[in-house]
């Protein structure tokens, strides 16, 4: 499973250790995916799709 972290200067997504010369933080693949998919509902139920 890959660790994905986080830039804290320009929010992009990395697997890296650092970005931008700053430390990353570390993104919880699980609650990165309930929120996907919470997402997705609210798309479908705006009718985006
Ligand atoms: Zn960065």
């Amino acid at each position: 499973m890959k660790l994905i972290k986080k830039c804290v200067k320009c929010s992009s997504f990395t697997l890296k250790p650092t970005h931008c010369s700053e430390s990353t933080i570390s993104v919880h693949p699980a609650k990165f995916s309930i929120e996907d998919k919470y997402g997705e509902y609210r798309r479908k139920a705006k009718g985006f799709y």
